[in-house]
C-alpha cells in the first residue's frame, strides 16, 4: 500500500515525509509542497498560465509582415476552420470574447427584450451578464453534484412548478414572461447530463444553448461539448484552456443563427463592393486577426495540451486519494479536458485556511465563484432552491492547472 502511495510522487522526497504528520497537522502545507513539485519552474504558481509551445511567434509575424492585423486575413477563417473540425459543429464565428460571443448568439437566437432565460446559478458572471445585454433575464437553478453543472431534475422541477406551455410557447407563471432559453455551463470542463437537458428542453418547448466557455476538448459520449443544442460559445480568454489573449466564438449546425451573428458582429453592413449600407444598428465585435492567428497556433497542438493535464489530474487524483480530500473527477460518460482542478473541503473554515495558506506560500487558489443569485444586479431574479450550488461554494477550491512544461 505505500508503495504504491508513493510510487507516483519519486521526485519529490519531500512529501513522504511531511505526509507522516498528516493526521496531527493541517494537510496544507503538505498540498502546498505538492503543488510546487508539479510546477517546478514558476514562483509563484498561477492557477492558469498559458504557455505558447507552437507556431505562435511564426504566425505573429505573418500578420505585422502582411499587415493583416484586423479580421481580414486568413487567421480569423483559419482559426473558424480549425474549430469546426475539432468540434464537429458545421459553423464557426470568431468574436473579442466569449461575453460578447454570447450575447451575439443570444440576439441571433431571437432572445429579446422581456424574455426570460434558464442558467445555472453558480457560473462565471458573463453567463447571466449576456442574458442581460440581450435585455432578458436571468432564472437560476441548481447545479449537481456529480457534474457540478446544470441539474436537470433542478430544472424540471422549476418548470413544472412554474412554466406553463401556451400555444406552443412556454410561459413563466410567476412573471407573465415568457422562458425563450435554457444555458447549461460545462464547469471546469466537466460535461454536464446534457441528454437529459436536451429531454427537457424539448418537452418544454425551450431553446437549449451550451456556454461551453470552459469545455474546448471536452466529450459527452464522445461528442464534443457545445454541439448537443442549437448553438454555443467557446472562450480564449488568457486563463482558458486555449488562448488568444482575449477570443470567443460561436459555433452551432444552424447556418441562419451563424449567418446572423457574423452580421450583426460585422456593423450590419450589407456586402459591397465600396458602399457603405448598414440595415440595422449593428456591433463591431469580430475577433482581430492577430488573436487568432495565436489561437490557431494554439489548436495546432490542441492534443497535446489536452493529454498535459490530463496526466496531470491523474497525478493530483493519487495525491488527493492519499490525503482523504475529494478531488473532482470527470463524471460519467464523459472525457473532460481537466481545464481547472477543484478539491473539496468539508467546510468554508478548512477551505479559507487552505485558501488563506496557499495564497501566502506561493501557489495561487481560488473558491467557486460566488453564486449568481446572491449578486446585485440578480438578486431579484428567480432562483430554485439551490443546495449543492451553496455546497461548492462553501467547500470548492481550484487550484493549479496550467500546461506542465
Ligand atoms: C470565460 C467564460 C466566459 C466568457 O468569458 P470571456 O472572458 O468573455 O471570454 C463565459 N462563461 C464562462 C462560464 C466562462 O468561464
Amino acid at each position: 500500500m505505500e508503495k504504491m502511495v508513493y510510487g507516483f510522487t519519486r521526485d519529490t522526497g519531500r512529501i513522504k515525509t511531511v505526509s507522516c504528520l498528516r493526521n496531527i497537522m493541517s494537510p496544507n502545507p503538505e498540498i502546498t509542497t505538492y503543488i510546487k513539485s508539479l510546477y517546478p519552474h514558476r514562483s509563484p504558481v498561477l492557477l492558469h498560465c498559458p504557455e505558447f509551445m507552437g507556431n505562435e511567434k511564426k504566425y505573429l509575424a505573418e500578420c505585422i509582415d502582411t499587415k493583416y492585423v484586423s479580421y481580414v486575413g486568413r487567421f480569423v477563417a483559419d482559426m473558424e476552420n480549425k474549430i469546426k473540425a475539432i468540434t464537429g459543429a458545421k459553423h464557426a464565428v470568431a468574436l473579442v470574447n466569449g461575453t460578447a460571443a454570447l450575447h451575439m448568439l443570444l440576439l441571433a437566437a431571437g432572445i429579446t427584450n422581456g424574455d426570460e432565460v434558464i442558467t445555472q446559478t453558480l457560473s462565471f458572471a458573463a453567463t447571466a451578464a449576456a442574458i442581460m445585454h440581450a435585455g432578458a433575464t436571468p432564472v437560476f437553478v441548481d447545479v449537481e453534484r456529480e457534474t457540478l453543472g446544470m441539474s436537470p431534475d433542478s430544472l424540471r422541477s422549476f418548470l413544472a412548478e412554474h412554466a406553463t406551455l401556451k400555444s406552443g410557447a412556454c410561459v413563466n407563471r410567476v412573471s407573465g414572461k415568457p422562458i425563450k432559453a435554457v444555458i447549461p455551463m460545462h464547469t471546469f470542463g466537466h460535461p454536464v447530463r446534457i441528454d437529459a437537458i436536451q429531454k427537457i428542453c424539448d418537452d418544454y418547448s425551450l431553446l437549449l444553448i451550451e456556454d461551453a466557455a470552459e469545455s474546448l476538448g471536452s466529450r459527452y459520449r464522445g461528442t464534443h461539448t457545445g454541439t448537443f443544442g442549437k448553438a454555443a460559445i467557446l472562450s480564449f480568454n488568457g486563463n482558458k484552456l486555449v488562448t488568444t489573449g482575449g477570443g470567443g466564438m460561436v459555433i452551432t449546425d444552424d447556418e441562419a443563427i451563424a449567418n446572423r451573428v457574423r452580421y450583426i458582429s460585422t456593423t450590419a453592413k450589407r456586402p459591397h463592393r465600396w458602399e457603405f449600407y448598414h440595415d440595422e444598428v449593428g456591433y463591431n465585435l469580430r475577433m482581430p486577426s492577430v488573436n487568432a492567428a495565436i489561437g490557431l497556433a494554439q489548436l495546432e497542438y490542441l492534443n497535446t495540451i489536452l493529454s498535459n493535464k490530463r496526466k496531470t489530474s491523474w497525478l493530483y487524483n493519487q495525491f488527493f486519494h492519499t490525503l482523504g480530500i475529494k478531488y473532482i473527477t470527470e463524471p460519467e460518460n464523459a472525457k473532460s479536458n481537466y481545464w481547472l482542478n477543484a478539491i473539496i473541503f468539508n467546510n468554508r473554515k478548512e477551505r479559507d485556511e487552505f485558501l488563506e495558506y496557499s495564497n501566502a506560500n506561493g501557489v495561487q487558489t481560488r473558491p467557486a465563484w460566488n453564486l449568481l443569485h446572491t449578486l446585485p444586479p440578480y438578486q431579484y431574479c428567480q432562483c430554485t432552491p439551490t443546495p449543492n450550488a451553496e455546497y461548492f461554494a462553501d467547500c470548492l477550491v481550484n487550484i493549479p492547472s496550467s500546461v506542465r512544461t
